[in-house]
């Protein structure tokens, strides 16, 4: 990894830069994409998917009995730890449902908020180069826990044109009703517009890479609401003097596994722990089967050596990176200092896989900087939160006043007459009482 020491505050910004692709051209091909699959549906669809993923693709949709054949492939020891990820990012996530809280505001006015489920949720699982399963466990846990009544799943075709079993068998168990073998910007597209075997979807969940990324802000422009921008991942690890360099390795490494547009960032206010871990970095490039695109995504990564912990808090936070490890000498007291971050893990046993897997919290979280203004998938992505109020005639009689003069003020008659009219009847029922 490039090492650049002690850059000035000028220079943060550049430095905070993630890998792009060109955006004209990318949203150029979304569009067009986007265009086809209105007009055409399923066929534009399937000729798009035969075009970027199965060449041999007759049909993207997945019978119910591959879907139940895929069980007997996966092994029982995979099995097994998928249940427990499972269970764990269950009970994660039902501790976030919130019991409705009423509250009077006036005399006899009650306000409260209720959760009810998004109805048609898309789930995007990445699957171009991995096939990742965990992420049907991280978007269809929690789309189930929050009543969503249908669950749509796209994932890619693999080079065979099919979906890894362990894929389908998590699909199943967590509950999702329908799944395509589709990728990409045509998966994003079927699910935005409906075709006529993918229904439309009212918010498409989960990562991918640029071209997922891209399809599902347009999306948004089609009325469709999406979870977050979660792209290329990324990892920043701030280590000092107590961290195991081996074990900050294998953290960067993890995500620069991913993909070639992942970045990795690593920093410290000490040198040696930096030149110790690249070291590690090559012990452990050696034996990865990935590493070519670890490789690739390494040169998109930097160290960086800072006079002290603050200005690496402070360059953390202005990077706002997906998976922040704190791999310093007291991690919680750290931890206080982070505003930007999809996802903290303290201390030098808190790997970025055990987040990415099992222990519980999400792994759809946001990149490329947008965990400034966005958080990861929770329970709360699934549901909408509804506002409720009760108005007695009591609450007429403390509000009514401001409601009428402010409506005035604001030259909106009709709503003036809404509270004009039932004040009047309050009044003539007090002279007949
Ligand atoms: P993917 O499923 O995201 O993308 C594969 C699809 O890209 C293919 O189906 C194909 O249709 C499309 N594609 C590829 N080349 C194209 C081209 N030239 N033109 C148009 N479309 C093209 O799988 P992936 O590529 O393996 O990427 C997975 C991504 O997800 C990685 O970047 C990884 O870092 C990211 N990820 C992010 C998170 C997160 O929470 N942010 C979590 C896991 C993975």
């Amino acid at each position: 990894m490039k090492i650049i020491s002690n850059p000035s505050p000028s220079k943060w910004e550049k430095l905070s830069e993630r890998p792009m692709i060109k955006q004209q051209k990318l949203m150029k091909t979304v569009d067009k994409v986007f265009y086809d699959i209105h007009r055409k549906g399923d066929k534009a669809v399937l000729s798009y998917s035969r075009r970027y993923d199965f060449p041999d693709q007759e049909s993207f949709i997945v019978s119910s009995e591959t879907i139940d054949e895929a069980a007997k492939l996966v092994s029982e020891r995979l099995k097994q730890s998928i249940e427990l990820a499972r269970k764990n990012i269950e009970v994660f996530h039902r501790s976030q449902i919130e019991e409705a809280v009423k509250v009077e505001t006036a005399p006899g006015v009650v306000c409260w908020r209720e959760s009810r489920p998004i109805e048609r949720v898309g789930i995007y699982v990445p699957g171009g180069t991995a096939p990742l399963f965990s992420t049907v466990l991280m978007l269809a846990v929690p789309a189930m826990i929050a009543g969503c009544s249908e669950i749509v799943l796209c994932t890619p075709p693999d080079k065979e044109g099919k979906i890894d079993p362990a894929i389908l068998y998590t699909a199943k168990l967590a509950g999702v009703t329908k799944v395509f073998a589709l990728g990409g910007i045509q998966a994003i597209g079927a699910m935005t517009f409906g075709t006529e075997t993918v229904p439309k979807v009212y918010k498409i969940f989960g990562p991918g890479n640029q071209y997922v990324m891209a399809a599902k802000r347009s999306s948004q422009y089609y009325g469709v609401a999406i979870d977050m921008p979660a792209g290329p991942s990324e990892v920043l690890i701030i280590a000092d003097q107590t961290c195991n360099p081996s074990f900050v390795a294998a953290d960067l490494l993890s995500q620069a596994e991913h993909g070639p547009d992942s970045q990795v960032i690593l920093l410290s206010c000490n040198k040696k722990v930096i030149k110790e871990v690249n070291k590690e970095i090559d012990n452990h490039l050696v034996a990865l089967p990935r590493q070519d695109i670890a490789i690739q995504a390494l040169k998109n990564s930097k160290a960086i050596l800072f006079k002290d912990i603050e200005d690496c808090i402070a360059f953390s936070n202005l990077y706002a990176p997906e998976h922040l490890i704190l791999a310093v000498e007291n991690p919680s007291l750290v931890s206080r200092e982070v505003i930007n971050a999809g996802s903290v893990f303290l201390g030098n046993w808190s790997c970025e896989s055990a987040g990415d897997y099992a222990s519980g919290t999400n792994h759809t979280l946001p990149t490329s900087g947008f965990a400034k203004s966005f958080s990861g998938v929770s329970l709360d992505s699934f549901i909408k939160k509804i506002t409720f109020q009760q108005i007695s005639e009591e609450g007429i009689r403390s509000i009514g006043n401001a409601v009428e003069t402010m409506a005035e003020a604001e030259k909106l008659y009709a709503h003036k007459n809404a509270m004009t009219l039932r004040q009047g009847l309050l009044a003539e029922k007090l002279i007949t009482n």
